[in-house]
């Protein structure tokens, strides 16, 4: 089992109920965790959730994804590592070309293993 990744809580205004919903999340294997979803499992504001998902990627890279949105849908047309761009002139879903205005982002935290925070 990997070491726990500490600090993960420092600054951030969060009840213990909150804290252990948030570990028991974590713990679960093969998940796909956007922020709303974080914050509903756990009932923290979603701000809260996407800042904390944020410092987990900083602890932990690699796990962080960018889900692409165009225009045309509300399914992702691109998932892509956190920290790449999206770099397609063309959607993939719509086969529109793609102008920056019309794509928005959220995050997603994909978890294979078990995550430890303390
Ligand atoms: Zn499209």
């Amino acid at each position: 089992m990997a070491r726990a990744l500490t600090g993960i809580r420092e600054g951030l205004q969060m009840s213990d109920p909150q804290w252990s919903a948030l570990k028991d999340l974590l713990h679960r294997r093969r998940v796909r965790l956007m922020p709303f979803q974080v914050a509903q499992q756990t009932g923290l504001p979603e701000k809260v959730a996407r800042a904390l998902m944020l410092r987990l990627h900083l602890k932990k890279p690699g796990s962080l994804y960018l889900n692409v949105y165009h225009a045309c849908g509300e399914v992702p047309v691109a998932v892509i590592p956190f920290g790449e761009s999206f770099t397609d002139e063309e959607c993939p879903e719509c086969e529109e070309a793609v102008e920056p205005d019309e794509l928005t982002y959220e995050i997603a935290l994909h978890l294979d293993e078990p995550l430890e925070i303390e």
